[in-house]
């Protein structure tokens, strides 16, 4: 019987919306969620429609692997260093998302400028520096040291990593960093956008993670 299927049939269910909605394109992009042995990572180029809960495969915290026949992702390094850094992340999305790739060329910082990315994101979307394809430790290591306490980080000349607590938030998170970056290059063409003040970014965060939707936040202070 295959451990954490539900959870492999999540994460390439994530990865096929992912494709559909053309934010990976042929076997760019990998997914992965945290389970107490370590971390569930797609593999390394194997078509996402041919991907079964079989095909996953699960790395210790040192990266060996521990389940699974395939080769892992070749950015598993990207999301296992991640998930060392950040304890409140429960599943890492990668993806070349059309909008986050071309910022990721200009190497630049998108500063908090909407709602959806101060809650959901809850700080700028700073840029990893360039590593060449295959220098996949050095990946990891710039990818995880640049995240921060951010959702989401660019991958210069490459593409964009979106974090979340599970499966469903990571890719809630990719899509908002994806409408962002769209929105950072569309207001950047006609003038410098104005960020929302880092206390606000602070509060909103904390507003959506622990009052929106609640009754205190319905009846708060006006
Ligand atoms: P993998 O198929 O090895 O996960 O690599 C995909 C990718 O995004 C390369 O940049
Ligand atoms: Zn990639």
């Amino acid at each position: 019987m295959t451990a954490h299927r539900e959870l492999k049939q999540a994460i390439i269910d994530t990865c096929l919306r992912l494709e559909a909605m053309g934010y990976v394109i042929g076997t760019y992009g990998n997914a992965s969620a945290r389970v107490p042995e370590g971390v569930i990572v797609t593999p390394s180029r194997v078509d996402y429609h041919s991907i079964t809960p079989e095909d996953m495969v699960t790395v210790n915290a040192e990266g060996t692997v521990i389940d699974g026949e395939r080769l892992p992702s070749s950015e598993t390094d990207v999301h296992r260093l991640i998930y060392l850094a950040r304890p409140d992340v429960g599943a890492v999305l990668h993806t070349h998302s059309f909008y986050a790739t071309a910022l990721s060329c200009l190497h630049e910082t998108v500063p908090v400028i909407v709602e959806e990315q101060s809650q959901v994101v809850g700080d700028a979307i700073r840029c990893a520096p360039y590593v060449p394809a295959g220098q996949h430790a050095k990946l990891g290591e710039a990818v995880a040291g640049t995240l921060g306490a951010s959702n989401g980080v660019l991958l210069a000349n490459h593409g964009v990593v979106a974090c979340g607590r599970d499966v469903s938030e990571a890719l809630f998170a990719a899509q908002i960093i994806e409408r962002v970056c769209q929105m950072y290059l569309m207001t950047r063409a006609i003038s410098a956008p104005v960020p929302i003040p880092d206390a606000f970014v602070r509060s909103e965060r904390d507003r959506w993670l622990y009052k929106y939707g609640t009754r205190a936040d319905h009846d708060g202070a006006h």
